[in-house]
């Protein structure tokens, strides 16, 4: 029999508790929480519906130095496990496309449900405890916390990141890993909309479109994605947005060059937008080119486009030249975004980097440092695309930390 503390009572530390528990009934197991509740970031998951994983998981939908540690983790606990684990709390799962879902799309269910099995498993929960240091001490842990002293044989760190405006998201547990010995991978904002420099379609904003957004650090095109784009007065957002966002972000810090590429025709190749905006022009020559582009483009859009491509609204369709065409085409398929910045930690909803996946066992979530030591969750160096993968990320290395710190 043996204690086991978790440090951070949010997802990753709550399924980390719930395994170590199962695996060890005889184990004392214990989380310390900052919040004056647990998992309370998990309320505001999925516009509060909590997209608990995807049907489509795989190592390759994570980034940073974590896919080679996501690959592992994920080969000990796959799609079936992570379900299996949500449906031994009680929660039914539903899906919409690949994103899973509880049935009743309550995250609120999900934290309770968490919590309704600690509860069964005699996990005791110590709230409003802010973890200030954790120290080797002889052959377990001295953990400091307000005025208190908690002593244990393991320990699971399992603070997640700074990302959010959820109260306990500080990032304090990245000093705690420090102090252990660990060293990150540079922590930014990911998840998250991004600034454009002279924002050209900051008066189209609240527009919602159809586009393919890519990365391009100095120069070179890192990650794109398809889906509904979002313009806002400061610059973009929106699905495709997040998901290249921790290149972008990463990107900033290193002091590259970053831009980003919108193409407002994804599924049209540079050579039929060409001729499709050429054949309107002949066919709607009487038409202003502001009207000619009706129907393709978003009304709020097209003075943006004519305006990059240096075309006057309300000049004759049927007078645009060739090299006006081409020039129309190129934006429209082309156009560079200069990003000066992304919003803060407070708005991204995850943070790339953390600490360093080489200094974690990937067949254990054991630190490669100290001895008995565990990390979990986003702390760590994984940050996964919108879909579900970082609260799969966070609950299946949780999930391992939890079964080797009791001994399995
Ligand atoms: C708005 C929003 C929506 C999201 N939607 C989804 C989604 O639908 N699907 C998805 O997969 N992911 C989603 N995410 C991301 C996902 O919520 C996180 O990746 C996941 O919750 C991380 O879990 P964690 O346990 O590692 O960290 P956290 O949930 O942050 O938990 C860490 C806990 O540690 C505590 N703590 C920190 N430091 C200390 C300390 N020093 N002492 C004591 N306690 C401490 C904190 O208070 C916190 O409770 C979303 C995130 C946000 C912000």
């Amino acid at each position: 029999m043996g204690k086991i503390a978790i440090i951070g009572g949010g997802i990753s530390g709550m399924a980390a508790a719930i395994t170590a528990a199962r695996t060890d009934s005889s184990a004392e197991v214990f989380i310390l929480e900052h919040n004056e509740i647990l998992g309370k970031k998990i309320l505001s998951t999925g516009n509060g519906r909590c997209n608990l994983t995807n049907m489509q998981l795989s190592a390759d939908y994570y980034r940073g130095g974590g896919a080679q540690l996501a690959e592992a983790v994920l080969r000990q606990f796959s799609l079936e496990q992570t379900l299996e684990f949500f449906h031994s709390l009680g929660l039914l799962t539903r899906s919409r496309g690949d994103y899973v879902y509880p049935r009743s799309e309550q995250a609120a269910d999900v934290r309770e449900s968490l919590q309704m099995e600690l509860e069964r498993l005699q996990v005791s929960c110590h709230l409003e405890e802010h973890v200030r240091s954790v120290r080797r001490d002889g052959r377990g842990f001295a953990i400091e916390s307000g005025d208190k002293l908690y002593r244990a044989d393991k320990v699971i760190l399992a603070c997640g990141s700074r990302a959010s405006q959820i109260a306990g998201s500080d990032g304090s547990g990245y000093a705690l890993a420090q102090g252990l010995g660990h060293t990150l991978e540079p922590v930014v904002p990911a998840l998250v909309q991004l600034k454009v420099r002279a924002n050209p379609f900051a008066k189209a904003s609240g527009v919602r479109t159809e586009a393919r957004i890519a990365a391009r650090i100095d120069g070179r095109e890192r990650a794109a994605d398809t889906g509904e784009l979002q313009i806002t007065s400061y610059g973009i957002s929106g699905i495709p947005v997040f998901q290249i966002s921790r290149f972008i972000s990463r990107g900033l810090y290193d002091r590259r060059n970053v831009q980003v590429e919108a193409d407002f025709l994804p599924d049209v190749s540079y050579q039929n937008a060409e001729s499709l905006l050429a054949r309107r022009a002949e066919q709607f020559k009487e038409r202003s080119a502001e009207g000619y582009l009706r129907g393709i483009f978003n009304r709020k859009l097209i003075p943006r486009l004519l305006d990059l491509a240096h075309i006057k609204a309300k000049m004759p369709a049927g007078n645009l030249t060739p090299a006006q065409i081409k020039s129309l085409a190129a934006v429209c398929k082309h156009t560079l975004l200069d990003i000066e910045a992304t919003n803060g930690f407070e708005q991204a909803q995850i943070c790339a980097g953390g600490v360093k996946t080489s200094e974690i066992s990937p067949d254990t979530m054991e630190s490669l440092y100290v001895p008995g030591l565990y990390l979990a969750g986003e702390m760590v160096d994984v940050d996964g695309i919108c879909g579900g993968y970082n609260i799969t990320w966070a609950v299946a290395s949780g999930h391992i930390a939890g079964c080797h710190a009791a001994g399995r």
